[in-house]
């Protein structure tokens, strides 16, 4: 693939200088700058977009996340903080003249009270590995990206990441009970604690969620929840997409809040299928997955009442998981269906974005007008339940134009969302991938607001730069700010 947004290239003396700086604090093999091994960090998994970065460091400790950042402030060097690579967004997206902060090896588990229900975790720890810790204990981390196998507890909270049982039992956000960071300046801040409130300001809910650019997390405690008992899942068909996404509004307004509830449309499922014969009908143009979690009870009542409303809402064929296997099996396609999306495609885009649920049938239908107008197919399968979206917009970025329209494909879709009333963070973040879309969404204003707290953390403006927030200039590019007589408004805002 071609790199997308190529950035200036540092000097060797510069580079050498930073590395030299950098080693001679950490231990020699924790710092990377030979273009082989900075090679594996150039981007995240938003490949589309590449850039080697100028040094890695690998700190090993708190102590020495300190190091990195005193040498960076000292000298004024980008900070691009990075688990494990699997963000959406770009957020981990190295910068050109830049260092980035890799938290691999502060990998261990502190720390896990059975009886508080807790578990403390360095930043680098995976979020699967939490729950495989805490599992003789009958408990789970319950936030459960898809990507769980691999992303790290520290990107989580950064991207604030949700999943499919994230309906019931919340996001990142709801499950933190801690995070302690290192600032640029040098100093440990906990935010939070280990009670279920702290005092003072909740700057731990404006923290989670601010992608790298307010801090570095070094340790975090987080919420473990109890194992249901039992988990079975229905499996619904729809004739249409429309009555798919009224379905689920329907679930919602009897006053079920499903331990799961995921759709898939028809490309989704012929695409999922053939990969791990989950056993979907190809033939329904939508499908719903529901789960009922709980005791055995628990379960069998609010299955009989999800069944009910699905039944009523125009479901066709309708089938229960009657062994964990079968629930497995029915979930193994929706759980694969980004990977799948590489045997029908050579690329995809993710698109990710939260509307009302009472859209969902309104954006998907948008959605599939606009297919023709870009050349592209596109496969929708998310978080139904909390009206996620993940748009796979189907490309090949070795034809001419096809990334391009992928792109503005999905702006567009980001454009449906904000139009009726959502958002287009969704649950993978701005990073580099939606900034210009956040032009579209907030008001100069807001955005004023957004870098005055990025200002109140970062003062030099170091970590992870030209992300998330998009600067004014960019907005004026973008066509969503008036500019008069080549003068920009708001004199105080950053404009590169
Ligand atoms: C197949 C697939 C499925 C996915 N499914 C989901 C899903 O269901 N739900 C969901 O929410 N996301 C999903 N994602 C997106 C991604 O996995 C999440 O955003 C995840 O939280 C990123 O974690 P990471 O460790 O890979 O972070 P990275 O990608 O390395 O970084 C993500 C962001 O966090 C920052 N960061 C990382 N570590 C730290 C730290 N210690 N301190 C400060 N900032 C830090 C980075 O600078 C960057 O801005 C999916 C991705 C893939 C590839």
């Amino acid at each position: 693939m071609t790199l997308a947004r190529p950035q200036p290239a540092f000097s060797a003396a510069r580079q050498q200088s930073v590395a030299a700086a950098l080693r001679a604090l950490l231990p020699p093999a924790s710092i990377l700058s030979d273009l082989e091994d900075t090679r594996p960090y150039e981007c995240d998994g938003l490949s589309a977009y590449r850039q080697p970065p100028m040094v890695v460091a690998l700190p090993q400790s708190e102590q020495e996340v300190l190091a990195v950042l005193k040498v960076c402030r000292d000298m004024q060097v980008p900070i691009v903080p990075r688990g494990a690579g699997t963000g959406l967004s770009g957020g981990a997206m190295p910068i050109a003249d830049g260092v980035v902060l890799s938290t691999a090896r502060l990998n261990r588990i502190v720390r896990l009270d059975a009886y508080a229900r807790t578990a403390v975790v360095q930043p680098g720890v995976r979020n699967l590995a939490i729950s495989d810790a805490a599992a003789p204990y009958g408990l789970y981390y319950a936030p459960d990206p898809s990507s769980q196998i691999a992303c790290t507890i520290g990107g989580n909270v950064a991207e604030n990441s949700g999943g499919v049982h994230c309906l019931k039992y919340g996001l990142t956000v709801h499950n933190v009970l801690r995070v302690r960071m290192a600032t640029i300046e040098g100093d440990v801040v906990e935010l939070g604690g280990e009670a279920l409130d702290a005092p003072g300001l909740d700057l731990l809910a404006a923290f989670i969620g601010s992608e790298g650019m307010l801090g570095i997390v070094t340790e975090v405690t987080v919420k473990l929840v109890p194992k249901p008992a039992v988990a079975r899942v229905i499996m619904a068909s729809f004739d249409s997409v429309v009555a798919g996404g009224n379905a689920v509004a329907r679930v919602i307004a009897a006053g079920i809040i499903p331990a799961g509830l995921e759709m898939m449309d028809q490309t989704s499922a012929c695409m999922v299928e053939p990969f791990v014969q989950a056993g979907y009908d190809t033939g329904a143009a939508a499908i719903l997955l529901c789960e009922a979690d709980g005791t055995p009870e628990e379960v069998e009542e609010e299955i009989a009442r999800m069944k009910a409303v699905l039944e009523g809402a125009g479901a066709g064929a309708i089938q229960v998981s009657s062994s964990e296997q079968e629930r497995m099996r029915f979930w193994s396609g929706r759980k694969n269906a980004f990977p799948a999306a590489g045997r029908i495609s050579p690329d995809y885009y993710c698109m990710d974005g939260t509307i009302p649920r009472k859209h969902l049938a309104r954006v998907l239908t948008g959605i599939a007008e606009v297919e023709g107008k870009y050349g592209l197919r596109c496969a929708n399968v998310f978080h139904a339940g909390d009206g996620n979206l993940h748009p796979l917009i189907l490309f090949d970025a070795n034809q001419p134009d096809e990334l391009q329209r992928a792109e503005a494909f999905g702006a567009e879709i980001l454009a449906l969302c904000v139009e009726v009333g959502g958002t287009i963070t969704g649950e993978h973040g701005v990073g580099i991938e939606k900034i210009d879309s956040m032009c579209a969404q907030f008001k100069v204003a807001e955005l004023e607001a957004f870098f005055g707290v990025k200002r109140a953390f970062d003062p030099p403006g170091l970590l992870n730069p030209n992300k998330a927030i998009p600067t004014l200039n960019r907005c004026a590019e973008f066509g969503k700010m008036r500019v008069t007589g080549g003068v920009l408004p708001h004199a105080g805002l950053p404009r590169f």
